[in-house]
């Protein structure tokens, strides 16, 4: 096991975190966790699982992000699968998370209707069923690959049951009289120049899940066109953004939404500007 991972680390070049993916991958091989793998720095490794590592790191070494490559990773507490048709989760993206239980918790209703644009491996739609035992929610998505990863993550963690996937564009899903409480998106939101190519790890993701145009604001333009008519009065809709475009799309946000919407950009854990937070005027009907 020593053995193994100091070569391992040599192979990845010590790029940054390559202690740690190599940690990942013969850990997750193995079905054992980090503090397994330094006390056990003498055991010897099996031939399969010394070919099966040997074949992950080369594909970790070709810049593949490690959640592909072990079809999993974790958001927000939980496992989820991960394919190729879908974007890697995002540790920032738990903000929307955060976020979107805060503002429901403080509507208090007993029971809410969500909605995920774009929602890729499901961990968005997922993770708020399962924080919000009494919500149920619509998850739509362009891409029918990704659609099959999310309702595999939807039924892993039990929650298929209170989330509808559909395939569509945005809210074409939604009939126009249909009301959210709350409206979370994580669209493509990456200027077109700027993104990578090979090695790079995003290289390897959907470009479909990335791709936001010349601006970055393609899509959401696009959302922002429709959303007010698909949120309940006092309703939130939520938007991950870039860090520097978050602000011209708080500004898009209360050109779309008028007086009386509130809107705000909220940092991430690394202090960046990631969420644009739109409230809608009204006050909630009481029930
Ligand atoms: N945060 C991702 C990146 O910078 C982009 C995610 C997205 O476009 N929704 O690679």
């Amino acid at each position: 096991v020593g053995t193994a991972l100091a070569a391992a680390r040599d192979a990845l070049h010590e790029r940054d975190g390559a202690r740690f993916d190599a940690q990942l991958l013969l850990g997750t091989i193995l079905g054992r966790n980090s503090a397994w793998l330094l006390a056990h720095e003498n055991e010897t490794l099996g031939d399969a699982v010394a070919r099966r590592f040997a074949l992950a790191l080369a594909r970790r070494a070709a810049g593949e992000p490690v959640a592909y490559i072990l079809g999993e990773t974790g958001f927000y507490g939980r496992r989820f699968e991960v394919t190729a048709a879908v974007l890697v989760p995002r540790p920032e993206s738990e903000l929307l998370v955060t976020l979107a239980v805060a503002a429901l918790r403080e509507r208090g209703d007993p029971e809410v209707r969500l909605y995920d644009v774009g929602t890729g491996s499901g961990i968005l739609a997922v993770t708020l069923a399962a924080e919000l035992r009494h919500a149920t929610l619509v998850a739509s998505d362009v891409s029918p690959a990704a659609l099959v990863c999310a309702k595999r993550n939807a039924r892993l963690h039990a929650v298929d049951g209170r989330v509808h996937f559909v395939l569509g564009d945005l809210l074409d899903a939604v009939a126009a009289e249909e009301r959210f409480a709350c409206i979370v998106a994580n669209l493509p939101y990456v200027r077109t120049r700027d993104l990578q190519p090979f090695p790079d790890p995003t290289a390897f993701e959907p470009r479909l899940a990335l791709d936001g145009g010349p601006d970055g604001l393609g899509p959401y333009r696009r959302l922002l066109a429709r959303a007010r008519t698909a949120l309940e009065p006092a309703g939130s809709l939520l938007m991950e953004a870039g860090p520097d475009s978050a602000h011209e799309l708080a500004e898009i946000s209360r050109r779309a939404f008028g007086d009386g919407a509130t809107v705000s950009v909220e940092r991430d854990y690394a202090a960046l500007e990631r969420v644009v937070r739109v409230r809608a005027p009204g006050e909630r009907h009481d029930r």
